[in-house]
């Protein structure tokens, strides 16, 4: 293969640009071209890239967000989008593409090997909710964000002995929460995985008081119910007043940790090495610290289940 292009789509993850870093770099390595398209498949659709160079991408490693811009694409959903979005990188004569993003862009991606386009897909988004992978990118630059606020949020709430609701971000995964609970200490952690009635949160605040504990740390994930209903709850149901922290994008931004670059540049060079055996259609991951592949069609069919033994082990921390 003598021309590769790389691109992000869908939400910005924190390591990306390193992720980039790596597939430009792994190219000029082995003497392949590489080119870089803006604004997702938008910008593919659209003719939007640009040749890059081992030095176009010096100085991003440490970046938040990505450098070729993100974007969600209408038009790639269809048939004829595709057709223009493969024409755009045949025109160029580039053969491969590296597809930096989320389930959505992955599918996307394996949609564009039917136009003939050898694809492959780099797991970035802070949800971890990518099942096939232990980790995607971002996600634990993400997870220590949270756990910067909570540490704030600890003082305060310990100062004042109150109680705080945090939520954060993961609609169908509560990665992020059960994480960044555990690391921070929280004394909830309520996730989509397994809902909890506002009796349970009460049980557990009673427990806490019991043992003398006057504030109470409960971190929410979106998808596990509204902060604002769940402060309302308490108070009815418990006369416990609360105070609510909604991190909202802060989480998705920042720069990345020593892990997210060090994932990042692995699953980089990897997907370089899969192109130039003529690979397509393949997602990258990793699995018990081992890089490796799959189909993406494979991989989206795998359910992403929560770790149980994590989750026992918050139980037995906020005893
Ligand atoms: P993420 O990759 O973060 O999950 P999205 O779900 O928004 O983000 O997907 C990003 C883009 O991928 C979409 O805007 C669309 O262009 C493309 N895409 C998503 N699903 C499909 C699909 N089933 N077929 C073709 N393209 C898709």
């Amino acid at each position: 293969m003598k021309k590769i292009a790389v691109l992000t789509s869908g939400g910005d993850a924190p390591g990306m640009n390193a992720a980039i870093r790596a597939v430009v770099r792994a190219c000029v390595y082995y003497n392949i071209v590489p080119y870089g398209v803006r604004r997702g498949y938008e910008g593919l659709i659209h003719s939007d890239i640009k040749k890059l160079s081992a030095s176009s991408v010096g100085d991003i490693i440490h970046k938040g967000g990505t450098f070729l811009k993100t974007a969600r694409s209408q038009e790639f959903m269809t048939k004829e989008g595709r057709e223009k979005a493969a024409a755009s990188l045949r025109s160029l004569g580039i053969e491969g593409l590296v597809v930096i993003g989320g389930d959505g862009s992955f599918r996307g991606a394996e949609r564009l090997t039917e136009e003939g386009i050898a694809t492959i897909g780099i797991p970035g988004t802070i949800d971890n909710d990518l099942a096939y992978t232990d980790f995607t990118i971002g996600f634990d630059t993400a997870v220590n964000t949270v756990l910067q606020a909570v540490t704030k949020i600890r003082d305060t709430s310990t100062s004042h002995e109150k109680t705080t609701i945090i939520e954060v971000m993961g609609r169908y995964c509560g990665d992020l929460a059960l994480y960044a609970g555990i690391a921070g200490g929280a004394e909830s952690i309520i996730i989509p995985e397994d809902p909890v009635s506002t009796q349970d949160v009460i049980n557990r605040l009673n427990k806490g008081k019991e043992r003398g504990k006057m504030h109470h740390i409960i971190m929410l994930a979106e998808g596990s119910g509204n902060a604002s209903k769940l402060q309302e709850d308490l108070l009815r149901e418990a006369g416990e007043s609360s105070r609510i922290t909604v991190l909202g994008f802060i989480q998705r931004g920042g720069d990345p940790t020593s892990a997210d670059r060090i994932l990042a540049s692995r699953l980089g060079i990897e997907a370089v090495e899969l192109l130039r055996r003529e690979e397509s259609g393949l997602a990258v991951g990793v699995r018990h610290s081992n890089v490796f592949s799959m189909p993406i069609s494979e991989a989206m069919k795998q359910k992403k289940k929560l770790d149980q033994t994590l989750y026992n082990m918050a139980e037995i921390l906020s005893v």
